[in-house]
């Protein structure tokens, strides 16, 4: 088994916290980081004590939910409640982040945006990153590196090996299974 890189590692964190978004048009997901430390993470969802879009149905204007406030927004501003220097972090984000969410993460200090969704990613964007000395880094979700039904799987697999053991299959035979199950887990990781 292979350790899962930090690219994989922060992108499924963002993936993670996407997870907690409440708006139904789309859950997005941002991690930031310094220093290979998690500092402050995201997801798009209603002001704190706001009713949720899941609830209520999103509030919609000009073809924009205006309820939630961004992932990238929300990372960085509870950087800025607690006092936690953004200059020279990174960013980890499941979709390319939409222009007001690029100011802001110029503004901040951030240094690098990685992302892993190509999402209406806007030319101006890119104009002010590259301006801003901003590096952008797309990072392709290695399925096998941060699925986390792994973790059921392989202890479902381990309780099936000790069944067959207890029931007497052979040691040579136990060791086959056991060399193709843990086949099924190794990860082509990139790093
Ligand atoms: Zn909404
Ligand atoms: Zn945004």
């Amino acid at each position: 088994m292979t350790r899962i890189s930090w690219n994989q590692y922060f992108m499924a964190q963002s993936h993670l916290l996407a997870l907690r978004s409440t708006c139904t048009r789309l859950a997005v997901g941002a991690t930031i980081v310094r220093d290979k430390r998690i500092i402050a993470g995201g997801y798009n969802g209603s002001i704190a004590g706001g009713v949720h879009c899941i609830d209520e149905g999103c509030y919609v204007i000009d073809n924009h939910c205006v309820r939630t406030i961004h992932a990238e927004m929300n990372a960085l501003l509870q950087c800025s409640k607690f006092g936690v220097p953004t200059s020279g972090a990174e960013i980890y984000v499941t979709h390319f982040p939409c222009l007001h969410c690029c100011k802001a993460i110029i503004q901040a200090g951030i240094k690098t945006v990685y992302y892993a969704m190509n999402y209406k990613n806007h030319p101006y964007a890119m104009e002010m990153f590259e301006q801003a000395g901003v590096r952008v880094e797309y990072v392709k979700v290695d399925e096998t590196a941060i699925n986390l039904n792994d973790t059921e799987k392989m202890n479902f697999i381990h309780t099936l090996i000790k069944r067959l053991e207890e029931s007497g299959v052979s040691e040579e035979e136990i060791n086959q299974w056991q060399n193709q199950s843990s086949g099924l887990f190794s990860k082509q990781g990139n790093h």
